[in-house]
């Protein structure tokens, strides 16, 4: 990715989908009702993957609705400030910006609350949407919450197909959110409802298991969530690395060994690390030796994330992932 005097060259990665703000308590071990006090972390998956791209380097837009308040202008600021187009961004008049309290206990569990009675990004309407910024995409991003209710799912189909139209690469992160379906046939449903539309999918271990219903993670298993038109079905294992399919060739890449505090944006930072180096070069699609060394990359990123707190202040530079590979 080409970087002069600070402005990126290069074909433009668009985000769509939510931003919101995650409440994390000050102290780890509690539960929600036992925590004394909770700090502000900016993230939503498509958020997070906008600014790993900016930080890279890349050209980054994001797409979604916030609240017409505080917390709406200060998220829509933080994209500004890391350098993401925020001209796809609208704001609700009504709705507040997305709130999600989040808790890891002391027994594992992890707890959510959420303030999406509807929030704004739930809002957003296909009229809203900016087509001239999604038409001059090169790659178009998403998510699967943005499909959870109206008028936002219709606003995600409809710029997943001008998208499309217009010649962008879909990649698809569902990034499952459980709590946030009906019910968990629904949320399977409405995940594939968009399936073989994308060209490149990553999933967890965990959403594999869930969308596959089979609780191994093999190649038969991950091949079954293959269709026609992708180019590349990727499988991220946290500290074991990734897995990679393609209708040619597949394999894995291991992961790098560091101390994980926190790996919340771990996936988001490594599928904006790849999108950023198959912007410009498709190649790396078909050819594995290039493949393997941006995944090499894109795990770098993913581990390096998992070494702070917080998703969007652990997203790293270019240059602090090579310096990291060539510590390694
Ligand atoms: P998600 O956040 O979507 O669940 P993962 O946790 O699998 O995704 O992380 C994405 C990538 O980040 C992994 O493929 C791996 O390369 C890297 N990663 C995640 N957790 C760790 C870890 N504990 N140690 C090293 N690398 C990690």
């Amino acid at each position: 990715m080409a970087v002069t005097n600070g402005v990126s060259s290069g074909g433009l990665i668009l985000s769509f989908g939510e931003m919101l703000i995650d409440f994390v308590p000050t102290v780890s071990g509690v539960s929600l009702a036992e925590a004394p006090g909770f700090l502000k972390a900016p993230g939503g998956a498509p958020a997070n993957v906008a600014i790993a791209v900016a930080r890279l380097g890349g050209k980054a837009a994001f797409s979604g609705k916030l609240g017409d308040d505080e917390f709406g202008l200060m998220l829509a600021g933080i994209l500004k400030e890391n350098g993401v187009n925020g001209d796809g961004i609208t704001f609700d008049k009504g709705a507040r910006t997305a709130l999600a309290f989040v808790t890891l206990r002391a027994d594992g569990e992890r707890e959510f609350m959420f303030y999406r009675n509807p929030s704004a990004d739930m809002l957003l309407t296909p009229g809203e949407l900016n087509l001239d910024l999604i038409r001059s995409a090169k790659v178009f991003h998403y998510g699967s919450i943005s499909l959870i209710v109206e008028p936002c799912r219709s606003a995600h189909l409809k710029a997943m197909e001008v998208a499309k139209e217009a010649g962008a690469l879909l990649s698809y992160d569902p990034n499952l959110r459980l709590p946030l379906w009906p019910s968990a046939d629904e949320a399977r449903k409405q995940i594939k409802s968009i399936w073989n539309k994308a060209e490149l999918i990553k999933v967890s271990d965990n959403e594999l298991e869930f969308l596959t219903g089979s609780n191994k993670i093999d190649d038969e298993s991950a091949m079954s969530l293959w269709h026609p038109g992708l180019k590349l079905l990727l499988v991220t294992l946290g500290e074991k690395g990734c897995k990679y399919y393609t209708k040619n060739f597949r394999g894995s890449v291991d992961a790098f060994h560091v101390k994980a505090v926190d790996t919340t944006g771990a996936g988001d930072s490594f599928i904006g690390a790849l999108l950023c180096k198959i912007v410009d070069d498709r190649s790396v699609l078909e050819d594995e030796a290039k493949l393997r060394e941006v995944l090499k990359f894109a795990n770098a990123c993913g581990a390096i994330t998992t070494t702070k707190k917080g998703a969007i202040p652990a997203l790293p530079t270019e240059s602090e992932v090579l310096t990291f590979i060539k510590g390694q």
